[in-house]
């Protein structure tokens, strides 16, 4: 089971937001780009970045999610820290970046401490494992 808090935006998550954005940007998805950051319990250190990205497979064109991008690359480093998902949109604003249903499970069986996302009601979600 987890533990769902809702948390402030304060001036650490201000930067991270700033962070994430420009990493989202790089995806070449035009209206889902997201990202992933891993970042330590006292929300100061980034450690990892990562994007989603379109794929060219057997059976046309798929996504790689950021998460997976991310927990494929670092899945050694992620003990003790957080997983920060962000998506921005095409105006700029601030989606939902709550993972998806597989993102989740591989989040949870991670060993990560914890994931940060924005949830559809526009809020800052804290959920820990
Ligand atoms: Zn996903």
């Amino acid at each position: 089971m987890s533990r769902k808090i809702e948390m402030q935006i304060d001036h650490r998550v201000e930067i991270l937001v700033a962070a994430a954005k420009e990493e989202a940007l790089k995806s070449d998805l035009r209206s889902a780009k997201m990202s992933a950051m891993i970042v330590d319990k006292k929300l100061k250190t980034i450690f990892a970045k990562t994007h989603n990205r379109r794929i060219m497979g057997e059976n046309g064109k798929f996504s790689i999610h950021a998460e997976e991008n991310m927990l494929a690359k670092y899945f050694k480093s992620v003990k003790d820290r957080y997983i920060f998902i962000f998506r921005t949109m095409a105006d700029g604003s601030i989606g939902v970046s709550r993972p998806c249903r597989k993102c989740y499970k591989l989040i949870e069986e991670s060993g990560i401490f914890g994931a940060m996302y924005f949830n559809k009601d526009g809020q800052f979600v804290v959920e820990e494992f």
